[in-house]
């Protein structure tokens, strides 16, 4: 079998994806339409261009910038599932087994939903998805940097009660240049405290501090992107001395500019010094990628070897937010297909 195709077929995963940066721009004119929601074009090639990024940005606010019209149309309980379901789907074609998908609930309350309403709305859609695409998956949801450390709170408490029924974590995205993480710091020690898991995004800009920050106050297990860590050595040092894992997500950093190119994205040599990496797609629409796209990414530029490959995954399972049974299942998955295929 070719290194394309063992590509496709191997069981993968994908820890990092947001909801809102992964619909299809198919759906969004469907619910635009149905919902009399004004879109800039009602082509898809004309659409795109708003949804999606090609090539750099500007920066990451720029970036951002691309979840205007996704967020205008997840405000009912339908569409919200709907996205998860074909998210589920077009995952599962990949051969993703399991997913970490992430989104900010407090974004999706103008039209009258409560958080519990978008959290549910969400979670049904995986649930369905385990039985209709024979996929795992798991909620994050992201408390936003902007916001005040009240929501972060909030969010904390109404995501205690969906432990164990599909929310695994949460998190904390959005600005990073102006906010720094310890705002929000009595919001991840409430989470720590009711057994959330807890990821942060930090080092996406430039700041690597921001990465140690977000594990000693935030109580971090896991760094969103920390592609900035290269900037210090004991940043490297830290996260590999404490066995944190990196969400790499390598398009998307080429998109926000925090790389020049593939080439120069660090994460090889990050693993070749022994940090934990993992690959992610971050956003399947605004960065016009998918896992198997990452992964060749990785191939093609990053000198990334099957044993690299096989380690990532590997690392992926370990590390991911699933409870034990899921993690069995997921390693019986991969190494039953490792060994069957004598790679
Ligand atoms: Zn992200």
């Amino acid at each position: 079998m070719n290194l394309n195709k063992l590509l496709e077929t191997i069981p993968k995963t994908d820890l990092h994806c947001h909801l809102d940066g992964s619909i299809r721009p198919q759906t969004m004119i469907d619910i635009s339409r149905k919902d009399n929601i004004s879109l800039p074009s009602y082509s898809i090639s004309e659409l795109e261009k708003y949804v999606k990024v090609s090539g750099k940005c500007d920066s990451l606010k720029d970036y951002l910038n691309k979840f205007d019209i996704p967020i205008k149309i997840m405000q009912s309980y339908d569409n919200i599932y709907r996205i998860t379901s074909e998210l589920l789907e077009d995952a599962a074609r990949q051969n993703i087994c399991y997913m970490e998908i992430r989104f900010a609930p407090f974004n999706h309350l103008q039209k009258g939903l409560s958080l519990k309403d978008v959290i549910n709305a969400s979670i049904d859609a995986i649930k369905d998805g385990r039985k209709k695409y024979g996929i795992a998956s798991n909620l994050i949801l992201c408390a936003m940097r902007h916001e005040s450390p009240e929501m972060s709170k909030d969010l904390v408490n109404t995501a205690k009660d969906f432990i164990g029924l599909g929310v695994s974590a949460i998190d904390l995205a959005g600005n990073e240049a102006d906010f720094p993480p310890e705002i929000h710091r009595e919001a991840f020690d409430m989470a720590k405290y009711y057994g959330l898991h807890r990821t942060v995004h930090a080092g996406e800009t430039g700041n690597p501090a921001n990465i140690i920050k977000s594990i000693e106050l935030l109580n971090a297990e896991r760094i969103g992107h920390g592609v900035f860590a290269f900037k210090d050595s004991h940043v490297v040092e830290y996260l590999k001395r404490n066995n944190i894992p990196l969400e790499v997500c390598i398009t998307s950093n080429v998109n926000t500019s925090a790389v020049n190119s593939y080439k120069e994205h660090p994460v090889k040599s990050y693993m070749d010094n022994g940090i934990i990496i993992t690959v992610n797609t971050d956003n399947t629409t605004v960065s016009n990628t998918s896992i198997v796209d990452e992964f060749k990414y990785l191939v093609k530029y990053q000198n990334f070897t099957l044993n690299d490959i096989k380690k990532v995954i590997k690392n992926s399972i370990d590390y991911s937010f699933a409870d034990k049974k899921d993690k069995d299942s997921l390693n019986f998955k991969f190494l039953s297909f490792v060994n069957d295929m004598h790679i």
